[in-house]
């Protein structure tokens, strides 16, 4: 809301509370990192709550003037890219969008009122930690079917198996977070993860095949744990303190967990194969000499 509007909410509470108080505490709060300031070119500043909200664009739509929220890894990756690729040393980075809201268009109303952007960012982040476990789940329960190395196959079960407790974990987490707000499943997406929505691992489980190298199949997996583990590190450290953060933060560990069991994996696995192969160099003269 502008500055205005809050005086207007306040005067109906309080007469006596003047617009200049009103301003201040604003100047205040925004100094404090309680409010942000925020400019849709409309000639005024508008504020917005910022303690523990996470980072975010806008839609602002020019009929009702309300504005809403969403974060997008793609468009915060492209701008990174271009900064970059510039030398540009960004600061912040502002992504407008002015239309007309749903409600506005059809004239219904969804009544979404009173919800907080930071209950919506832990619902998706807890929505992509899901899908990723999903598509982990899947990998590694396909790896152990077409793994012939005994032991990698039970490398591969103790993933799946720890992937599926992980899920059930998330998903209780979810739950429980529904009971926030009883309408919160079917409230409007704010974070817009692209490539991450169909799962990290979903590509790695496509590339293994039948009769496949066991080392390849390891690689596959390190490749896709590293990839999870530094999308959910990055966009963790990147957000503000909330839950959204920490539901980030926490994957990111689990992550980087199996990353270095695999990682172990992969270098017994070599270790072992390297022995077998020096083994059967130094067996063969000797084979040759009695035959
Ligand atoms: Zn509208
Ligand atoms: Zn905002």
């Amino acid at each position: 809301m502008s500055a205005d509007d809050l005086v207007d909410l306040i005067k109906h509470e309080d007469q006596k509370v003047s617009r200049a108080t009103v301003y201040r505490a604003l100047q205040w709060m925004v100094k404090a990192g309680i409010a942000g300031k925020v400019d849709f070119g409309e000639g005024r500043f508008r504020f917005e709550p910022s303690y523990r909200h996470p980072r975010h664009f806008h839609l602002i739509c020019k009929s009702c003037n309300r504005s809403d929220e969403f974060m997008s890894s793609d468009i915060e990756a492209f701008i990174e890219d271009v900064t970059v690729s510039r030398g540009f040393v960004s600061r912040q980075s502002v992504v407008q969008i002015y239309g007309i809201c749903e409600e506005c268009q059809t004239g219904k109303q969804k009544a979404f009122g009173g919800i907080t952007t930071e209950l919506l960012f832990a619902r998706d982040a807890l929505r992509i930690a899901i899908a990723t476990e999903r598509s982990g789940l899947e990998f590694y329960t396909r790896a152990a079917k077409i793994t012939r190395d005994t032991r990698g196959r039970k490398v591969f079960k103790k993933l799946a198996g720890e992937e599926k407790e992980h899920l059930s974990k998330l998903e209780t987490r979810y739950k429980e977070l529904l009971l926030q707000d009883p309408k919160l499943e079917s409230r409007p997406t704010f974070l817009f993860f692209k490539g991450a929505a169909n799962g990290l691992f979903a590509a790695g489980a496509d590339e293994l095949t039948e009769g496949m190298d066991d080392k390849q199949a390891l690689m596959i997996g390190i490749r896709c744990e590293r990839g999870s583990h530094r999308f959910f590190k990055r966009y963790g450290e990147r957000f503000e303190d909330s839950e959204g953060k920490q539901i980030f933060l926490e994957f990111a560990d689990e992550e980087r967990e199996h990353l270095g069991l695999l990682i172990r994996e992969y270098r017994s696995l070599a270790q072992r194969q390297s022995k077998a192969v020096a083994r059967r160099r130094t067996a063969q003269p000797v084979r040759r000499a009695s035959a």
